[in-house]
């Protein structure tokens, strides 16, 4: 039986997407379920084994008939191993085997990548290669993820952990980050960062109480929704946060010399409130030989990119 299909898993803190590919990079089907990691990796992999199954079955297809799977994860994951060693987001998964239990259940090579880096993968080879070569990417939502993709090619470091731009400290003894440090960037940012900024301005009376009353939430959403309105306070709110990022952006400019850096993820609408004060502090701040012809742009990523990107592992790694 000719071995023609790819499943491709795109593992989110919130919800699990499937995809069934042929070896053209066409996606066939499609499915998702929540993740549930309260519940515990043991009954995810059962859950997700039972809709890669539904996949199969709905498509008349056979396991025989794969011919590998993909799959991204958040960090930190040991990508040869295919295990996820844990994550801020899944509170009690340790050391989850998913290469073993994959392999095991369908014969097939699985192969395995950071989640960021997967989407990476996809949005170079489906609209970046030919026309850029140094490429930085940052996910902005509950954290801050990042990659840096050369020629095509994603940095991984020794053990896979490279990129985490997020953990780049931007204030010296800052705000406390979940990775065990303080001051760093994904803790002034990311939404849970925003999060932490917010409380702390509504510790504090004296400082912008109309603007704290006017939030739905503390999250990034309602401040957007604010600017939206024309609220003086959410607009500079996050004008700060678009220095913050910069401060961060030129450490990493500096070290990496792109020719494009791209931004996006789920706080992708409020980047037009926070990217100018990030690009004018990056012309003021960064190498200026560096600055000269760096793209900065916002990206919408697609589902598209992540089921790409691991077509791609697999395409690649048999
Ligand atoms: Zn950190």
């Amino acid at each position: 039986m000719k071995k023609k299909y790819i499943v491709c898993i795109d593992l989110g803190g919130n919800t699990t997407k499937l995809a069934l590919m042929n070896l053209n990079g066409k996606i066939l089907c499609k499915d998702h379920f929540l993740t549930m990691s309260k519940l515990g990796s043991d009954r995810y992999l059962k859950t997700l084994e039972d809709h890669i199954d539904l996949l199969l079955v709905s498509n008349k297809i056979k396991k025989k008939e794969l011919i590998g799977i993909g799959m991204g994860s958040p960090g930190p994951i040991d990508i040869n191993k295919g295990i996820m060693l844990y994550s801020a987001n899944f509170p009690g998964w340790k050391n989850v085997n998913f290469k073993l239990f994959l392999e095991n259940k369908y014969e097939v090579p699985a192969f395995f990548e950071n989640d960021v880096n997967m989407v990476g993968l996809g949005e170079y080879y489906l609209n970046l290669q030919g026309k850029y070569r140094h490429i930085i990417i940052l996910t902005l939502g509950t954290g801050l993820g990042g990659t840096y993709i050369e020629n095509g090619k994603i940095l991984h470091g020794r053990n896979g952990f490279a990129g985490e731009f997020g953990h780049i400290q931007i204030v010296e003894k800052g705000i406390p980050c979940g990775c065990g440090s303080n001051g760093c960037l994904e803790a002034y940012i990311s939404a849970s960062g925003i999060k932490k900024r917010l409380q702390k301005l509504k510790a504090n009376k004296k400082t912008n109480t109309e603007f704290i009353l006017r939030l739905d939430d503390l999250t990034p959403k309602s401040v957007y929704k604010l600017a939206e309105e024309g609220n003086g306070y959410a607009i500079s709110f996050f004008r700060d946060t678009g220095y913050y990022l910069g401060i961060g952006l030129k450490t990493i400019i500096n070290i990496f010399n792109p020719d494009l850096i791209l931004i996006g993820g789920g706080m992708f609408r409020s980047l037009k409130y926070i990217l100018p004060s990030t690009k004018k502090y990056i012309k003021e701040n960064a190498f200026f030989v560096m600055v000269k012809d760096l793209e900065i742009k916002k990206i919408n990523f697609s589902e598209k990119l992540a089921f790409y990107g691991a077509f791609l592992l697999v395409k690649n790694g048999i």
